[in-house]
C-alpha cells in the first residue's frame, strides 16, 4: 500500500489559523508582533522566499518590513541596519535571508541579531541553548518537522531517526530536537561512507542535502516516515531529496515536495515572532 502523504499545507494552515486569532488578541491589548526581514542582492530562490514570509506576514496581521539592499552591500552597512533593528521596539524578529552575498560573513552577521529577536534561532547562544536542552528559539524548519510528525500522532520516543545533512540550518538543530523527544539519532553527511546502510535502518528519515532524488527506493526500510526537506529546482520543476513515486510504494508516511515542509517552516516563522513578542512583553515561554 502507497504511503500515507503527510500533508504539511494543511497543517501549516491549521497553524496559521491559530495563530491569527492570538494576534488579533494581541492587537486588540496593543500589541502588534512585527517582522524585520533583511535581503541583500539578487539571489532568486531567496527572493521568492522573502516574498512568500512577507505574505504570510501580512495575511496573519504582523506588521513586517523588508529591507532589500544591494548586492555590493558593506558589512558596516548592513551590520548598522542590524544594530537599528535591534533597538526598535516595534521589532520582535530579525531575518536575515541566507546565504548573502560572498563579501559578506554570515557567522558574523548572524551574531550581531539580538538574540531575543533571532526568529530564526541561528545565533550561537540560541542554538547552545538548544544543545543544552534549554527552552529557546527553535529553527523554523526542524520546529517544523517535528511538528507535522506531532500533528500525525507519529512517535518519537525510542524510534532510530536518521537525519541526512548536518547544517546549521537543519540537519543539526533537528538532531538536537530529535534527541530531546528521546529518539536514537543518527547524523549522515557528504563524507559519510556507505550512506544506504545507515538509511536503511532508519524508522524516521530525514532527507535535508540539496541533491535531487539521492534518496531512492533501496534506501527505504519498508514502513518508515521519510521526511524530505530538500528543495531542488530541475527543469521540469521543484522535486525533493527523495525519490518521492518509488519510496511511496515502501514508506509508511512521506512528505511531498512542494506541500510537505517547506509550509511548516513558515507556519514556524511566525510563531516564533509572535513568541519573541509575548517574550519582549515579558510573558510566555519558548520553544516546544
Ligand atoms: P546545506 O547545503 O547547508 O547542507 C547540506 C548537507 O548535506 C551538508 O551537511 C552535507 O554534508 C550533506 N550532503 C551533501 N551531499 C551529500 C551526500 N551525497 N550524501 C549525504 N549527505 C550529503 O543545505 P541546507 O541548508 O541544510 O538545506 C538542505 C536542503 O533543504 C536544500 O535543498 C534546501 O533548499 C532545503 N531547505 C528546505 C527548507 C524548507 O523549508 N523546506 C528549509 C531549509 C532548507
Amino acid at each position: 500500500m502507497a504511503a500515507e502523504i503527510l500533508d504539511g499545507k494543511k497543517v501549516a494552515q491549521e497553524v496559521r489559523a491559530a495563530l491569527k486569532e492570538e494576534v488579533a488578541r494581541l492587537k486588540a491589548g496593543g500589541l502588534t508582533p512585527g517582522l524585520a526581514v533583511v535581503l541583500v542582492g539578487e539571489d532568486p530562490a531567496s527572493k521568492v522566499y522573502v516574498k512568500q514570509k512577507e505574505k504570510a506576514c501580512r495575511e496573519i496581521g504582523f506588521a513586517s518590513q523588508v529591507h532589500r539592499l544591494p548586492e555590493d552591500t558593506g558589512e558596516e552597512r548592513l551590520l548598522r541596519l542590524i544594530h537599528e533593528l535591534n533597538a526598535d521596539r516595534a521589532v520582535h524578529g530579525i531575518l536575515v535571508q541566507l546565504p548573502l552575498p560572498k563579501q559578506l560573513d554570515a557567522n558574523r552577521v548572524v551574531q550581531a541579531i539580538d538574540p531575543a529577536k533571532d526568529v530564526d534561532g541561528f545565533h550561537p547562544f540560541n542554538a547552545g541553548r538548544l544543545a543544552a536542552g534549554l527552552p529557546t528559539v527553535v529553527p523554523c524548519t526542524p520546529r517544523g518537522i517535528i511538528h507535522l510528525l506531532d500533528a500525525y500522532g507519529i512517535p518519537i520516543a525510542g524510534r532510530h531517526a536518521v537525519v541526512v545533512g548536518r547544517s546549521n540550518i537543519v540537519g543539526k538543530p533537528l538532531a538536537q530536537l530529535l534527541l530531546g523527544r528521546d529518539a536514537t539519532v543518527t547524523v549522515c553527511h557528504s563524507k559519510t561512507d556507505d550512506l544506504a546502510a545507515f538509511t536503511r535502518t532508519a524508522d524516521i528519515l530525514v532527507a535535508a542535502v540539496g541533491r535531487p532524488r539521492l534518496i531512492t527506493r533501496d534506501m527505504v526500510k519498508p514502513g518508515a516516515v521519510v521526511v524530505d526537506v530538500g528543495i531542488n529546482r530541475l527543469p521540469e520543476g521543484i522535486v525533493g531529496d527523495v525519490d518521492f513515486k518509488a519510496v511511496r510504494e515502501v514508506a509508511h508516511y512521506i512528505t511531498p515536495v512542494p506541500g510537505g515542509v517547506g509550509p511548516l517552516t513558515i507556519a514556524m516563522l511566525l510563531k516564533n515572532t509572535l513568541e519573541a513578542a509575548l517574550a519582549g512583553r515579558g510573558g510566555g515561554p519558548r520553544g516546544e
